[in-house]
């Protein structure tokens, strides 16, 4: 998906160095995978939740594909 077509199907924006997170709401399990692979990245109880800096970007995109909600994505900024 585009990050426009990200954003148009309700994901928030968390921009970072090398790696853009997009987070849908509507779509959390909160099955906490995410908060489990990095609590520096992910951590529901800080503002904003999500610092897409806070691990490598290859370990951010790692835990970004074990949410089984699909309410997690990436887009590298490479790839643009
Ligand atoms: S892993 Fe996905 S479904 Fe689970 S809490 Fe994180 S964002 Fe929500």
């Amino acid at each position: 998906m585009t990050e426009l077509q990200l954003l148009e199907a309700g994901y928030r924006k968390y921009s970072g160095e090398e790696i853009d997170v997009f987070y849908s709401k509507e779509r959390c399990e909160h099955a906490g995978k995410c908060v489990k692979g990095s609590i520096e990245v992910f951590n529901p109880k800080r503002k904003p939740w999500v610092i897409a800096d806070a691990e490598p970007a290859d370990e951010v995109a790692r835990i970004i594909e074990t949410c089984p909600a699909g309410a997690l994505k990436y887009i590298r900024k490479e790839e643009r």
